[in-house]
């Protein structure tokens, strides 16, 4: 068989999706597969029993990063790594993260009963907690692996609950040995749903990445003065939230005063004692900028900042703020962008060239080895949602194209 005929089987490939969305299935039809939960665990157990069906070799870092090893002709050579991550968002959608595991997955058994030797050894790969959304920040399975993150720190993230990371990752008995370190990587390959409306919106089945944009996550904390609110009269007080509405407004604004391309947004807020009767003292909220261009972000950030600490003052109300994660934009190896492009062409697959405006653990590859994405179109654009969706014949297409982009670099010599 020429090895250019070869396809992934999209009905098995639908089938071990709908087995894993079981894992953490709501009643909206999403999933919640928070990290390090029992859901994730109960997960990561079916990922590594389908990987033992063929005889891989498996590996679980000091992360908890699972990783699947099938052997090449030449061993000597830097393999082949594909994977993305099984968490999921509180209240997530059913292919976010999940269906680039299991869309590598698919192209393993595609070569395995297919008895396709390749030069290099292709390795598949769960990262451990790319969402962030249970402990921040995202990304630190990937992170820690290529040395852009310490370990321990890592390690000591709490949740809301105060359990620390590393010991739930010892909880669900996935911290491994292996020390959590890079080695050399031929290519990366991700694939993932857009969670964005582009593709949907022209019709296009195949989404070919430049790159990520930056990622940088604050979290600020206004002090207020806690008091009834009957007998307080209006003036004079240290009202926090209305100081943190303030704030949040003007992060909004932001982009816009900016100019370029950048996002601004505050997700997350707590309000402290959150009683209809108490001023309120205290309020916890996240920021959240992206761009293309890491400069622009880190200006707009001195920007926003300052004009936090001139609405502050206005209230009587001290804030502090810290700097929680910042990931600089990656822009992706031509090369295999052009290789994605190519191959859906070749495919018969619609495509374009875009950027990702979300975060990815090929952010942190690309810092290691030559990497590239694919992405499927979301429905509706929605994602990190129970409605997220992508039809099964856009699944099965994305793992036409990983199946064919990996072998290329599966076949250098
Ligand atoms: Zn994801």
């Amino acid at each position: 068989m020429d090895l250019k005929d070869l396809r992934v089987n999209g009905r098995r490939l639908r089938e071990s999706l709908e087995e894993m969305a079981r894992i953490g299935g709501t009643p909206g039809g999403g999933v919640q597969r928070l990290t390090l939960s029992d859901e994730d665990r109960r997960a990561r157990d079916l990922f590594v029993a389908w990987l033992r069906e063929m005889d891989l070799e498996i590996t679980i870092d000091q992360m908890g990063n699972i990783f699947g090893r099938r052997p090449g002709l030449n061993n000597d050579l830097a393999p082949v790594m594909s994977g993305s991550h099984i968490d999921s968002q509180p209240k997530g959608g059913r292919f976010d993260g999940i269906l680039g595991v299991m869309g590598a997955l698919e192209v393993m058994r595609t070569l395995h009963e297919n008895r396709v030797q390749t030069e290099r050894p292709f390795v598949i790969v769960d990262w451990t907690n790319e969402e962030g959304s249970r402990f921040a920040p995202a990304m630190v399975g990937s992170g820690v692996w290529a040395g852009a993150l310490d370990l321990d720190w890592v390690y000591a993230r709490t949740d809301v609950r105060g359990s620390k990371l590393g010991q739930e990752l010892e909880r669900i008995g996935y911290k491994g040995q292996v020390p959590a370190r890079k080695r050399p990587v031929q290519a990366y390959y991700e694939y993932h749903i857009e969670q964005g409306p582009i593709l949907e919106r022209e019709g296009r089945t195949i989404g070919a990445p430049k790159g990520i944009l930056c990622l940088h996550w604050y979290d600020i904390f206004v002090e207020g003065t806690a008091n009834q609110v009957g007998p307080t009269p209006m003036e004079g007080r240290n009202d926090a939230l209305c100081a943190a509405a303030e704030m949040i407004l003007a992060v909004n604004r932001l982009p816009a005063r900016m100019g370029g391309n950048l996002v601004a947004t505050v997700g997350e807020i707590h309000n402290f004692p959150n009683s209809r009767n108490i001023i309120p003292d205290k309020v916890h909220f996240t920021v959240d900028i992206r761009s293309w261009d890491d400069d622009l972000a880190l200006r707009a950030w001195e920007e926003v900042e300052k004009e936090f600490q001139g609405l502050a003052a206005a209230r009587g109300c001290p804030l502090r703020a810290e700097v929680t994660w910042r990931v600089e934009h990656s822009p992706f190896d031509e090369r295999l962008v052009e290789r994605v492009l190519r191959q859906a062409e070749r495919l018969g697959y619609s495509s374009r060239r875009m950027v990702s405006g979300a975060g990815h653990d090929a952010s942190y590859m690309n810092q290691v080895c030559p990497t590239a994405m694919i992405f499927v179109p979301s429905i509706g654009g929605r994602s990190h949602v129970e409605v997220e969706r992508t039809t099964w014949e856009d699944c099965e297409a994305g793992a036409n194209v990983l199946l064919h982009c990996l072998l290329e670099s599966l076949q250098e010599k």
